[in-house]
């Protein structure tokens, strides 16, 4: 539990100094309630951590290389260039002769903030893959609540758990980056650490993995905006060399996040969202 508790709590604390004490007329309860998605066409609306989509479509629940996971959660929706991406990606790494993948979120049937587990994840481009497999027969969508999912770094946070990372972590990683529509990967500055001392030949897609907190048990690959979507804002850019100098070391130098003690009030993240998608969650 803590490593999605640390993830949205660092994200918030970002996010919270880039739009100070903004609050949204619809609270994150209310979007994760809505359990279809709104009529009309794909369109998303905002910012990744800042938005909504409407017309999402669903993720099916399994296809060749890849299986979602924890269904229960209503988080399979996402923007059509996702769901290609992910097909895509799949069918790629199964090609590799790689064992099939977790698809974790993407987000709500209208996007919007989540009650637990994201800052991001609003807009329909973002998905959560995990790096651990199901080797083997695949099983039925409501044995995947809780499957293994170990992390690649150590317990201590010491570095790498080289009894977890394997060689194909990396083959998956490039195999993400380099992907059409690709914006951005989220990982550990350990698995960035390690991509970044041991990468050969190319290494222009290593610009492509920022670090970020906890991403450890699995990355986050992040869309453009797709051609079409005038109301979705792409995000800055960022660093144009293989980030393994200074945007990397900085990581090592930042204090550890410290949870709030058990039982003290969760301030509920409330970002300030486009006034269009008030209509994508009255919607029908
Ligand atoms: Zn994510």
């Amino acid at each position: 539990m803590m490593r999605f508790v640390v993830p949205l709590l660092a994200a918030i604390l970002t996010i919270s100094l880039a739009i100070p004490s903004a609050i949204s007329a619809a609270s994150a309860q209310e979007w994760s309630q809505v359990s279809s998605p709104s009529p009309g066409p794909t369109q998303v609306i905002g910012f990744y951590s800042a938005g909504c989509i409407q017309g999402a479509q669903a993720l099916p629940t399994e296809g060749p290389g890849y299986e979602a996971i924890r269904l229960s959660r209503n988080r399979n929706w996402g923007h059509p260039v996702t769901l290609d991406f992910i097909k895509n990606f799949s069918e790629q790494v199964r090609a590799a002769g790689q064992s099939q993948l977790y698809i974790g979120d993407i987000g709500q049937p209208r996007g919007g903030p989540m009650s637990f587990g994201h800052a991001s994840h609003q807009v329909g481009l973002d998905v959560d893959i995990w790096f651990e497999r199901q080797p083997g027969a695949r099983r039925a969508p409501t044995d995947r609540e809780n499957p293994r999912l170990r992390s690649l770094v150590r317990g201590d946070d010491g570095g790498v758990d080289d009894a977890v990372f394997a060689d194909q972590h990396m083959v998956l990683l490039r195999m993400a980056a380099t992907a059409p529509g690709v914006d951005r990967m989220f990982v550990n500055k350990w698995i960035k650490q390690r991509i970044c001392s041991t990468a050969t030949g190319n290494r222009a897609w290593l610009r492509k993995l920022v670090p970020w907190y906890g991403h450890d048990e699995h990355f986050h690959v992040r869309l453009y905006c797709p051609p079409g979507n005038p109301q979705c804002q792409p995000q800055a850019t960022y660093a144009d060399d293989d980030g393994c100098g200074e945007a990397l070391d900085s990581w090592f130098r930042k204090a550890p996040i410290t949870p709030p003690p058990p039982g003290a009030p969760v301030r509920p993240y409330r970002p300030k969202l486009p006034p269009a998608c008030q209509q994508v969650l009255n919607a029908p």
